[in-house]
């Protein structure tokens, strides 16, 4: 999974863009839950929110890396397909 660190501008760019709505304004900057974002996979070759993100904040996070294998499994398990 993704995570956002704190040098979020809270400009909201990203949230629209993912397609597992795991993005959301927490009570400071924004937040991804790990428990829904696929880093895109099974949707898009590229983090959709990365790709958007103006001040580039939106790293992997490195205690949450996982394999293609379970991220398209997260992937089925999220959208049900
Ligand atoms: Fe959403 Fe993709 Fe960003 Fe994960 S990498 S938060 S799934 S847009
Ligand atoms: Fe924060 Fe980047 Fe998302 Fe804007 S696009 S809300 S700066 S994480």
């Amino acid at each position: 999974a993704l995570m956002i660190t704190d040098e979020c501008i809270n400009c909201d760019v990203c949230e629209p863009e993912c397609p597992n709505d795991a993005i959301s304004p927490g009570e400071e900057i924004y937040v991804i839950d790990p428990n829904l974002c696929t880093e895109c996979v099974g949707h898009y070759d590229e983090p959709q929110c990365q790709q958007v993100c103006p001040v580039d904040c939106i790293p992997l996070d490195p205690d949450k890396r996982e394999t293609h294998d379970e991220l398209m499994e997260k992937y089925h398990r999220v959208t049900d397909k």
